[in-house]
């Protein structure tokens, strides 16, 4: 840290002469808020001047390429993942059942499983 360059006892740069527009809601002191507005609706972070996050199609498509990393767990993603279990349990309960015909019909021993270990 550059020591030198800073310096104690300075006052806050929005202090009392500050000519700027103030937050001015009712604070729980009951006197108003000192704390520089925001231009967007005149009041501080602190009573309501926050961002409410992107509006717009163009802000929302910022912000979700800002929060993606891979893409890998996207909606679509995560659609297309579950629609391949459950073609993947139908397959099997279809061939559970395929399997079970075979043995009813005598055409696969029960046991069959064990040849292939
Ligand atoms: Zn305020």
């Amino acid at each position: 840290m550059a020591k030198g360059r800073f310096q104690t006892g300075n006052k806050w740069r929005f202090g009392p002469d500050w000519p700027g527009q103030r937050c001015g809601a009712k604070t729980r002191k009951g006197t108003p808020c000192q704390r520089p507005a925001y231009k967007r609706n005149g009041r501080c972070s602190l009573h309501g001047g926050r961002s409410t996050g992107p509006k717009t199609e163009d802000g929302l498509a910022r912000l979700t390429a800002a929060r993606t990393t891979h893409g890998k767990y996207t909606k679509d993603k995560r659609a297309a993942a579950k629609r391949y279990a459950e073609q993947g349990r139908q397959m099997r309960a279809e061939l559970a059942e395929l399997e079970a015909w075979f043995v009813d019909h005598g055409h696969l021993d029960k046991k069959w499983r064990d040849w292939f270990k």
